[in-house]
């Protein structure tokens, strides 16, 4: 059977600390605040995949009283995501992801950010969709306050 999950995150921004989205070091005058390195794109695809395969969200996989998982590099976690998919005899047919941000331009940092996720997840990187979008000014986000992320995961698994 195909099953879907949905995976929403958001970060504040934080000084002093580097912008990592997708695994990747984007040029910024300022990052992310958080638990871990704060990749609010890659929390969202990996809870799309949990979500895909019924399984619970990355707090509770990763829980932020966690001692041991500060600064963890959130690849880590999407790692982890993709061996609970593995375990059930299922495979990722495709992730698709949005990024809600007034800044920094992404465009510039696509294929990077596609390559490192694919290579993360064993995937070809057609099979990883990314965009970017605006808040058009509205809301935290379009004060720019942080950035959201939004991800959906397809898999196919045995019925
Ligand atoms: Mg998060």
């Amino acid at each position: 059977m195909i099953t879907t999950g949905l995976g929403y995150d958001i970060h504040r921004f934080s000084e002093g600390r580097p912008l990592v989205l997708g695994g990747i070091v984007i040029p910024h005058h300022r990052g992310l605040q958080g638990h871990s390195d704060a990749d609010v794109l890659t929390h969202a695809i990996a809870d799309a995949l949990l979500g895909a395969i019924g399984e619970r969200d990355i707090g509770h996989h990763f829980p932020d009283t966690d001692e041991s998982l500060r600064g963890i590099c959130s690849l880590e976690i999407l790692s982890h995501a993709r061996e609970l998919v593995t375990a059930r005899r299922a495979t990722i047919n495709n992730i698709d992801a949005t990024l809600v941000a007034e800044e920094p331009k992404i465009g510039p940092h696509f294929d990077s950010i596609r390559q490192s996720l694919a290579l993360t997840l064993g995937l070809p990187v057609e099979r990883i969709g990314l965009k970017a979008t605006t808040n058009e000014g509205l809301g935290s986000i379009g004060r720019g306050e942080g950035i959201a992320a939004m991800a959906i995961a397809t898999v196919e698994r045995p019925a």
